[in-house]
């Protein structure tokens, strides 16, 4: 039904645990389990294929990015440039922080060995010798975890002076961010790296032209690199039978918000809200479902009305928001949509990181007026004025920070303009807060 309550189920087809599928096992985590579940096979593949060969292989199978931006991977493979003397450097970002993004760290705790593998194969396709995983500092018992995992590849062989016997040596270091929204932009994330204050560098050059320490670099999400074992190891015909012409496979949504069970669920793209709901249970019993975000707070977000969208690229940028991070936050009936925006305006203004004038200057002057609107104190003219200052941030700040900023004003201004009014027009919140369970 409209409030997502869906009362078949029958969609357990439409689940394709690949990243997923023995997360609940004992000792998921180590090299013994993930050997058991043929783990390492696409590597021992993609070593026979020359580098080359890899990459195109990547590029047909139609991988697209699964930090958010859904960039063919293959293609960023092929943009670093071969025979030109520099060491070529992967770099992971693990630095997982789109508000409601849950599936790069629960992946990284439970099947570390898929990324490890992953990194193996896109270093053997970019000719690179060191790769480094930028982790989100704060998830401790993850960085451990993934430590353990780097520390049993190296004694395996599979990393090394010698990498699985082709006398090349790769290495991989796993560096701990210190938790900046901003140093999961790529370039903020390499100037981190390299013991600078993250912030984002202009671009072009991009980090495949130059990278890390000026040289060329592949920035790839968690996702992206885990998924590509499984592509090797079933082919790229399996991988094109999920999903979309243009947005093929599987991958992580994290389903999160006033949901009945939330987390992390596998599926091929382009599967719907819907669909992911009957699997999970729908709303919590007893309520609806009122607004979502379709890849956390900075794509923009849809109602009920958009329960049936395609969740893949085409399919929700048709729809008139962004893919993004697949991180599906639900919010019922009860919940204040102007509270909801003051919140994560609030978020992006605090990690703005102060570089360029429009997202400093700009998320500023947002949470002002969102405040005052919220607490009852605003002007029906501060409508206007919300929508001035987001179109001055929108494709104007340095990084895309600033543009996710801008989304959710955009977006909640279009479809619950009448709920802003009415706390402008009732000189406070029509909700009670107490009623609701996420922002109380
Ligand atoms: P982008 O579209 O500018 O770039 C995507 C990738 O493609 C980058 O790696 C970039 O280097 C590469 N690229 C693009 N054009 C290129 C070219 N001409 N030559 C070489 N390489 C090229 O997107 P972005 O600004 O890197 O990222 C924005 C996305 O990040 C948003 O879609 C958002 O959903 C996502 N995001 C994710 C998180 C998270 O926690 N995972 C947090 C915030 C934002």
């Amino acid at each position: 039904d409209r409030n997502g309550n869906g009362a078949g189920m029958g969609h357990e087809k439409l689940l394709s645990p690949v990243l997923s599928a023995f997360w609940d096992e004992p000792e998921s985590w180590t090299l013994e389990t993930y050997r058991r579940h043929d783990g390492y096979e696409g590597l021992r593949k993609a070593l026979a294929m020359d580098p080359d060969d890899v990459i195109a292989y990547v590029k047909e199978a139609g991988l697209r990015g699964r930090g958010g931006a859904g960039f063919p991977t293959g293609m960023k493979w092929q943009f670093i440039p071969q025979g030109d003397g520099k060491p070529h450097y992967l770099v992971v970002n693990a630095d997982e922080s789109e508000p409601g993004t849950c599936k790069d760290i629960p992946l990284l705790f439970a099947n570390p060995h898929s990324l490890i593998e992953g990194i193996v194969i896109a270093c053997h396709a970019i000719r690179s010798s060191h790769a480094f995983i930028y982790l989100r500092g704060e998830t401790v018992p993850v960085l451990r975890r993934l430590h353990e995992a780097v520390r049993e590849a190296y004694a395996a062989g599979i990393l090394g002076p010698d990498a699985l016997g082709s006398g090349k040596n790769l290495d991989i270091t796993v560096h701990a961010g210190a938790g900046a929204y901003i140093c999961g932009e790529e370039t903020a994330l390499l100037d981190s790296l390299e013991g600078r204050r993250g912030q984002p560098r202009l671009r072009p050059p991009f980090p495949a032209v130059a990278g890390l320490y000026a040289c060329p670099t592949v920035v790839n999400n968690v996702e992206s690199i885990a998924s590509v074992p499984a592509i090797f190891a079933r082919g790229k015909e399996w991988f094109r039978s999920m999903g979309s012409e243009k947005s093929p496979g599987f991958t992580l949504y994290s389903l999160s918000g006033h949901v009945a069970r939330p987390g992390q669920y596998e599926a091929p793209l382009g599967i719907t809200l819907r669909q992911l709901l009957d699997m999970s249970g729908g709303m919590r019993p007893g309520h609806r479902l009122k607004f979502w975000t379709p890849g956390g707070s900075s794509t923009p977000l849809l109602t009920d009305e958009h329960l049936d969208v395609p969740l893949d690229y085409e399919g929700v940028g048709a729809a008139g928001s962004m893919l993004g991070t697949k991180a599906l936050q639900c919010f019922d009936e009860t919940t204040c949509v102007v509270r909801a925006v003051t919140r994560w305006t609030e978020f992006y203004a605090h990690e703005s990181c102060g570089k360029c004038t429009p997202c400093r200057e700009g998320t500023y002057w947002l949470v002002q007026l969102m405040r005052d609107i919220e607490a009852g104190k605003g002007r029906i003219s501060d409508l206007d004025k919300l929508n001035d200052i987001a179109d001055n941030i929108n494709g104007k700040a340095f990084c895309a920070l600033g543009d996710g900023a801008a989304s959710p004003i955009f977006s909640s201004l279009q479809y619950f303009r009448e709920e802003y009014e009415q706390h402008i027009t009732g000189r406070g919140c029509p909700f009670d807060p107490a009623r609701s369970t996420l922002w109380a």
